[in-house]
């Protein structure tokens, strides 16, 4: 068997796994189609509802990482020519906006500083003058460590018709994400985040008005396997095989949505902020600045730069994983080399896991 050593995940992801998920992935394996993988599906399905705050029929577990989420709701909404608004202040909404162009959208971006958020009032100008069939900002920039703001955004989004389409990969279960509130008409998310599962799953989540926009496409999806009516059929309805699901993959995340459920959504959040303001203020007294928008700013995942006195910040990462199995994360994009990504992602915002990142960084700084 493969001898691995015992990481603390810290970076931008995966997150660490907790040990009855692991237990959950090593069950036997059973049929795709068996009742028993139905059930299990359903309960899935169940789960996600509460975890995203809808009452969506149309939510399930895309086989594939958040990437592959993403995919799905962009060449399921997206048809050929349609008019299309896209956040972009990181990384993640550059990858919306590509996306949606290879849909077939007319994309326009809108743009932000990484690591500050959009004013929605900004965003609601935009969506009058343009129009868009469709509008995507990412709720949590994992490049920057910016939090964007979604209540008041759907508003301006409906009344010209078009869809609100949020990515809150790393925000889901480790911050308030309420798509029936905030009327988001179709979100997904990643199992490796704050669910704390390892990644290979997305789940997803479609509103009516999603729906409809589906079924009323005049052109076949282009993408077969992450096509939401064949797959949505497989998860519901007449159950017809489709692909073969990730039977495993499917059992660790119910184990982890079981554990989010059980803690209960607003200790999980509380929990998050109170955790990342133990590091924050550990990171400030080391030497470190926050380099994101302190208002709109992400409990899991802290953009920090670090202390003068750092020269050579790779070589200090890889000194932290092979003397002290710790990972934490890199710039990304055009902040490589400038800052480091520091997660606190569901099972990991933990005291003691903010001690021994104190601890591994005391070994390592240099002296000021
Ligand atoms: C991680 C991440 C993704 C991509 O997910 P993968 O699992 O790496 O495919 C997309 N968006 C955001 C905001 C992310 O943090």
């Amino acid at each position: 068997m493969l001898n691995l050593p015992r990481r603390l995940l810290h970076g931008p992801g995966p997150s660490p796994v907790p040990p009855s998920v692991l237990e959950a992935l090593a069950l036997p394996c059973i049929g795709h189609m068996d009742p028993q993988f139905m059930r299990v599906m359903n309960e899935i399905r169940e789960m996600l509802q509460q975890v995203f705050q809808t009452d969506n029929e149309m939510t399930l577990a895309c086989s594939g990482t958040g990437s592959a989420g993403g995919e799905m709701l962009m060449d399921n909404l997206v048809e050929p020519g349609d008019r299309c608004l896209i956040g972009v202040n990181g990384v993640f909404g550059g990858r919306l906006a590509e996306k949606a162009r290879r849909a077939g959208g007319l994309v326009q971006t809108v743009e932000a500083d990484w690591g500050w958020a959009f004013d929605q009032d900004e965003i609601i100008a935009r969506i009058d003058e343009i129009r868009p069939d469709l509008v995507a900002l990412v709720h949590a920039e994992t490049s920057t460590g910016a939090l964007q703001p979604f209540d008041r955004l759907a508003e301006a989004v409906h009344r010209h018709g078009g869809l609100l389409v949020m990515d809150c990969v790393t925000s889901l279960s480790g911050l308030p994400v309420k798509i029936d509130q905030w009327q988001i008409d179709a979100a997904y998310s990643g199992t490796q985040k704050c669910l704390s599962c390892p990644p290979g799953l997305s789940p997803v989540t479609l509103s009516e008005r999603a729906m409809h926009k589906l079924q009323n496409r005049q052109t076949p999806v282009h993408s077969w396997y992450l096509d939401l009516t064949l797959v949505g059929n497989y998860w519901s309805g007449s159950r017809a095989y489709h692909h073969t699901a990730p039977v495993n993959m499917n059992f660790g995340l119910h184990e982890a949505l079981r554990l989010v459920l059980e803690e209960g959504l607003e200790v999980r959040f509380a929990r998050h902020q109170r955790v990342h303001e133990r590091l924050k203020q550990g990171l400030l007294e080391r030497g470190f600045q926050y380099a994101s928008d302190p208002e709109h700013s992400l409990p899991m995942l802290n953009l920090v730069r670090f202390p003068a006195t750092v020269t050579d910040e790779a070589g200090l990462r890889r000194r932290l994983l092979d003397e002290f199995d710790l990972e934490i994360g890199g710039g990304l994009g055009k902040l490589s080399g400038k800052c480091w990504r520091i997660g606190l992602m569901g099972h990991g915002a933990q005291d003691e896991n903010v001690d021994k990142i104190f601890a591994a960084l005391d070994a390592v700084l240099p002296a000021v």
